[in-house]
């Protein structure tokens, strides 16, 4: 496969795009908000003036969007991806979304005749532009062997998880866990803060010790200098933590743990850092702000 139309430019779609456009894939690109794409256009991709016009002519499509809603939008809305591809061509969604959203994406593609992966990966912005994501994938193998060297490009390894829906399905236990450290971590940052700890050293123990998990290593360091630069959005762990919450109950577990981090993300939020990285969950809880 040669010719790649890429949808959705943001934090993570643009880093990805790049990728593929630097290891000679023949790219398309697409966002909602065009002047997005200046920069991967500057560099010699087409860009498209709809989903469908991107989709036309490519082998594959792949798309990062924030939620199902845009996910719903693009491949299947007016002026949608699926409905101008080829039979025979491959759809592949990264985003993380809701399982059923996702099966729903591969049924339309399959009446189609187009094949479908759910591929939403780990790793932030750092790992797209170092093409060190890893990619969750669900979806028949002979797809997923198609689709390897796309992986290979933007990404240090892809699991195939399972079946349709199974990438999706591990994405959202794994946020699940990393919205619920973080929103713990906030509440230790700001306990530290406010009764006058050392928060240099407070990171350090915690970092170093039982609790430091790649994630906790990584995101305690911007709440200490408050550098709240976008990597991961507020809003979209909310997001995340609201799917797995559904996803979980559909099975009987009631995911006490994540309503209580998201409530930390929505805290966020209201306070003005929607628009800033996840690190912000911290602010509300601080004393000084
Ligand atoms: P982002 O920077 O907010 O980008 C979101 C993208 O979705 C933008 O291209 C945006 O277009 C588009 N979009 C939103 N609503 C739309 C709609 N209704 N119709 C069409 N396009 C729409 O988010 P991101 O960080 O790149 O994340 C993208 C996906 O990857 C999300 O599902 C996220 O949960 C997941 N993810 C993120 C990270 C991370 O560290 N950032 C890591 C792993 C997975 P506009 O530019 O026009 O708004």
């Amino acid at each position: 496969m040669k010719r790649i139309s890429f949808l959705g430019l943001g934090l993570m779609g643009a880093a990805m795009a790049r990728r593929l456009m630097d290891h000679g894939f023949e790219l398309t690109v697409w966002n909602r908000n065009a002047r997005r794409a200046d920069a991967l256009v500057e560099g010699g991709a087409r860009l498209a003036a709809t989903p469908a016009d991107a989709a036309r002519g490519a082998e594959a499509v792949i798309a990062m969007l924030a939620d199902d809603a845009a996910a719903h939008a693009v491949w299947l809305g007016e002026s949608g991806a699926l409905a101008a591809m080829a039979r025979g061509t491959l759809a592949i969604d990264s985003s993380t979304l809701t399982v059923g959203c996702m099966r729903e994406l591969g049924a339309h593609a399959a009446a189609r005749g187009v094949g479908f992966l759910d591929a939403p990966v780990t790793g932030s912005k750092p790992q797209a532009e170092q093409g060190a994501l890893n990619f969750l994938v669900g979806g028949d193998t002979g797809a997923v062997e198609r689709a390897t060297p796309l992986f290979k490009a933007m990404g240090r390894g892809h699991i195939h998880v399972g079946p349709a829906g199974s990438g999706a399905l591990l994405k959202l236990i794994n946020n699940f866990m990393c919205g619920v450290q973080l929103a713990s971590l906030g509440e230790a940052m700001a306990m530290a803060q406010r009764s006058g700890l050392d928060l240099r050293r407070t990171a350090d123990v915690l970092a170093s010790g039982s609790p430091g998990s790649p994630i906790v290593k990584m995101v305690v360091e911007r709440m200490v200098s408050r550098d709240y630069t976008p990597n991961f959005l507020v809003p979209l762990m909310v997001k995340d933590l609201t799917y797995a919450m559904e996803t979980f109950a559909a099975e009987g577990i009631e995911l006490a743990d994540a309503r209580a981090a998201r409530e930390r993300f929505i805290e966020a939020a209201a306070a003005g850092y929607q628009d800033r990285d996840i690190a912000a969950v911290v602010e509300p809880l601080r004393r000084d702000r």
